[in-house]
């Protein structure tokens, strides 16, 4: 059952007064803090390679946003973009936003490779195998990415 269909507790959510990354100041598994967003990683993850992007200012849609917190969330996303292709090497990475657990606005980013289980499919974690790393290449994967973060800038710049 979708959340949202407890009026009560959807409110306390979407208001921030019972959103879990809100009540614990910042989200689990920071692994980098950009301008406008923490970048999390977990090992248990859908993907190899797999980021989550939460904003640091609580909005339930990309539109609740001001828009100086939008445009950061955005220069952000670029960035985790292309630290995700210097890390992973994946032949395209798909972009998510849904908030329907947590309506605290967050991006998921999935790299995808040649052969992926998912091919031709968006990825379905509900489906996916752990473990997903073989040992020592989460820690490989996210030290790389949280390197490209601090190295590269977005956009080419
Ligand atoms: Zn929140």
């Amino acid at each position: 059952m979708a959340l949202w269909n407890d009026p009560d507790l959807w409110d306390q959510l979407c208001s921030g007064e019972a959103c879990p990354i809100c009540l614990r100041s910042e989200p689990l598994d920071v692994v980098a803090t950009l301008e406008a967003s923490w970048v999390t990683m977990q090992e248990a993850a859908p993907i190899r390679g797999y980021v989550c992007l939460v904003s640091r200012t609580h909005a339930v849609e990309l539109h609740d946003l001001p828009p100086s917190a939008a445009a950061g969330f955005m220069r952000d996303a670029c960035k985790v973009s292309e630290a995700i292709a210097v890390a992973t090497q994946a032949v395209k990475i798909n972009y998510e936003i849904h908030g329907n657990s947590i309506p605290h606005l967050h991006m998921h980013f999935f790299p995808r490779y040649r052969g992926d289980r998912f091919e031709g499919l968006p990825i379905d974690p509900k489906l996916t195998v752990q473990p997903i790393y073989s040992p020592g290449e989460f820690e490989e994967i996210r030290d790389a990415l949280v390197l490209a973060l601090k190295t590269k800038t977005p956009l080419g710049g």
